[in-house]
């Protein structure tokens, strides 16, 4: 393993004749096997062939898109780590002010929608070349796809941007795979048989593998027309189960939709890179920096967190149904070998500005480093069933030992003083294994002070829907957290990750939240309202009303000012508050009104009903009804909970796809009162969450808080009034799938 003193060509002088490919990326370009467009662009170069980077060009004219001339193979067009609308807009859809991915964290450099405006611009400046795309962006909107920030479904990227070929999930297999066919001179159009691509074709033209949904008796492959998918939430709902139920190598088949005249194929998903091969991504030299050219800007901050950081795993059986990782790495966990790992530490170790700490040694979850079950690796991952939820799967095998002898040997490198965990830990896998060994490790050596982790809720009502374990999971994993701690002699902390406004989640859950964080004296200094990104089961949920997986209704907060009033009770403590939990007892049912008494603490007055109604009255003066009258349907909604399956975060993806926003935590000995540290930022990447935070903020000192964390003020723009219950609930239930 080693670093490359040279980047990939930037400029036409660079280049020593025609590049085979123009790689188009919407960041900032950072040669570091974090960034997917460094390991693409490595391992073609690996294979032989030639790419230019063009990075963040302007998209306003096509005069970049001509700067390298036309490419030998095409171009490949990527809008970065994160899907571009989360990287301008928060959950609020207020744009965000800085971009960690460009120079100097300057917005504005990638328009939105940047895989459609790039390849648009592409095609004004060279025709009819071969356009592959790839990245998250594309990735998760492979299908028709619901859009939070035009409400409204969309049609599948590929067919938007004009591009010829997809590339979806995890993408060394397939781009190289292309490359080598399109190097062949295998026309673009007739490439089909890519596991891993997405492509358009006619109606009635021949598919080259199963499809998920069977064949209708004229041979014609079953599929949802595009027009169903907007129009009917069932069809749409239950289109996300089949594509869910497929995103595996083994068992996965390709599933069509109609377009108009066109038929988009998705084929099944390409096998997991296994160890060798991941270890040899890895090994490629990369310049593990940014490109000099950004030093006069200050640098591309999305460096920092990973610079000193390891990835030793890919995909994810944790089975979150906020996080996108399940429909883009898949949920077939595979690793680096120890060796692999311990090389690029090393490697690590010998940068200058190493100062011997490794930052993190993790991945999607830091501590899968194995499939869930040996069965998995015949059958495939179950389509009906999760590994973690609602309880650990019999088959799982949890086992730490070999995470523990990796940490072990990266700490045995010279010059390494100390090894960190940052990236989440999956709880409730960690207390399944029967050794504690990980666990003690873990508290003793590899927390800096505080430990993230997701118990997300304690609502059964929202953790079922996000596919989490019980509170009481989270509840033994801290106390013997803080029991291992005291016995190793440290004082560090849980910071406990949470969510408001997840579907699910009522008024009543919010508030039964909140008087858990006060029993528990903890403070979170950040929430993460939920943010209904692309390619996640939540966010089906959030658009349908339905849990695609049961096919059950389920309540989904849209209204505006109700996420305002869910998120400020997780944030009770702050004076500025109060006024909006006395607003949120509109919304309850009076076990919710008393926990929101229980949070005001006996304050004079809050018990008036004449505040509640009056409260009442301003709510519903141009605004929805109370959830008090709701919740008949929703309770009925809500039976049956607890039998999803799953898919997983940010984070990692990096695509937890969150918006920014985590807690903090209370001190953690003899439940003594929580002295606050400032949450790091929960991010809206991996990076992101795993900034350290160093602030002071306390609790206690309310002159800190004073000011912070103010609500966005509304726009307006996402105050809409949609159904809050699948408006014509029952009416096809999926039947009309088969189709053109
Ligand atoms: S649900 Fe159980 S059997 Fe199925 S893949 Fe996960 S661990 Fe294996």
């Amino acid at each position: 393993m080693q670093i490359n003193e040279h980047f990939l060509p930037v400029n036409p002088e660079e280049l020593d004749g025609q590049p085979d490919f123009v790689y188009v990326n919407g960041d900032a370009y950072v040669d570091h096997p974090s960034f997917g467009a460094a390991i693409i662009s490595r391992v073609l170069e690996a294979h032989g062939f030639t790419v230019a980077m063009l990075c963040q060009p302007d998209w306003r004219t096509t005069d970049d898109f001509k700067r390298f001339g036309k490419p030998r193979l095409g171009f490949l067009v990527s809008a970065g780590n994160i899907d571009s609308m989360v990287a301008h807009y928060t959950a609020a859809k207020k744009r965000r002010s800085e971009d960690y991915y460009s120079p100097g964290c300057r917005a504005g450099l990638r328009p939105d929608r940047a895989t459609i405006v790039y390849c648009n611009r592409i095609r004004e400046a060279w025709g009819d070349i071969p356009i592959l795309i790839g990245g998250l962006e594309a990735s998760l909107r492979r299908f028709a796809h619901y859009d939070y920030w035009q409400d409204a479904v969309r049609r599948s990227v590929l067919v938007d941007s004009r591009a010829d070929i997809l590339m979806y999930g995890m993408g060394e297999r397939s781009v190289v795979r292309l490359a080598e066919l399109l190097a062949k001179g295998v026309p673009v159009k007739k490439i089909r048989d890519v596991r891993g691509t997405a492509y358009l074709a006619k109606p009635g033209d021949k598919i080259a593998f199963d499809c998920a949904e069977g064949f209708d008796e004229d041979g014609q492959p079953n599929g949802y027309t595009y027009e169903e998918l907007k129009s009917d939430k069932r069809a749409y709902a239950d289109a996300f189960r089949i594509q869910y139920y497929n995103n595996d190598a083994i068992r996965g088949k390709a599933i069509v939709e109609y377009y108009d005249e066109k038929m988009l194929v998705v084929n099944p998903p390409q096998p997991p890179l296994e160890r060798e091969e991941l270890d040899e991504v890895y090994a490629l030299p990369y310049a593990r920096t940014y490109h000099p050219m950004y030093e006069k800007d200050g640098g591309v901050p999305a460096i920092k967190e990973v610079r000193f950081s390891i990835t030793h795993n890919r995909g994810c059986f944790g089975g979150c149904n906020f996080c996108a990782i399940a429909f883009h790495q898949g949920r077939a966990v595979r690793s680096r070998s120890i060796e692999s790992c311990v090389e690029e530490g090393r490697l690590l170790a010998s940068l200058p500005d190493f100062k011997g700490y490794i930052h993190d040694v993790g991945g999607p979850t830091a501590n899968f480093r194995a499939p869930a079950c040996e069965k998995q690796l015949k059958s495939g991952v179950c389509p009906g069933r999760r590994c973690l939820f609602p309880k650990p799967c019999p088959n799982l095998r949890a086992d730490h030992s070999e995470y523990v002898r990796l940490l072990e040997e990266l700490e045995a490198i010279p010059g390494v003083k100390k090894v960190f965990i940052r990236s989440g830990i999956r709880f409730d896998y960690l207390l399944e294994d029967p050794s504690d060994e990980f666990f003690r490790k873990l508290v003793r050596d590899h927390v800096s002070g505080q430990l993230k982790v997701a118990p997300e809720h304690c609502a059964p009502n929202a953790l079922t829907r996000m596919g989490k374990p019980p509170v009481e999971v989270y509840d033994r994993f801290r106390e013997k957290f803080f029991a291992l701690s005291a016995e190793c002699g440290k004082e560090q902390y849980l910071v406990p990750y949470l969510m408001s406004s997840h579907p699910g989640c009522t008024m009543d859950d919010a508030a039964r939240l909140a008087v858990y964080l006060k029993r528990s004296k903890l403070s979170p200094e950040q929430v993460q309202d939920f943010y209904p990104t692309p390619g996640t089961a939540s966010t089906v949920m959030y658009y349908t009303g339905l849990d695609p997986f049961t096919a059950r209704e389920v309540y989904a907060v849209t209204d505006y000012r109700e996420k305002q009033l869910q998120r400020a009770l997780l944030q009770w403590f702050k004076p500025e508050n109060r006024r909006l939990i006395r607003e949120a007892m509109a919304y309850c049912t009076p076990a919710g009104v008393r926990d929101l008494e229980e949070l005001l603490g006996g304050s004079p007055g809050i018990h008036d009903p004449e505040r509640v109604r009056s409260a009442k009255e301003n709510d519903s003066r141009g605004q929805k009804k109370p959830a008090s009258d709701r919740r008949d349907t929703d309770r009925s909604s809500e039976s049956g909970r607890g039998r999803q399956q799953k898919p997983a975060s940010d984070r990692r993806d990096a695509d937890r796809s969150s918006e920014s926003g985590r807690g903090r935590q209370q001190k953690p000995r003899d439940g003594a009162a929580a002295r606050c540290k400032t949450a790091p930022s929960r991010g809206k990447n991996a990076a992101n969450r795993s900034a350290s935070d160093g602030g002071k903020n306390s609790f206690d000192n309310e002159k800190n808080n004073r000011g912070r964390g103010k609500y966005a003020p509304g726009s307006g723009r996402n105050d809409d009034k949609r159904g809050k219950y699948t408006p014509d609930g029952g009416t096809n239930g999926g039947k009309n799938r088969k189709k053109r």
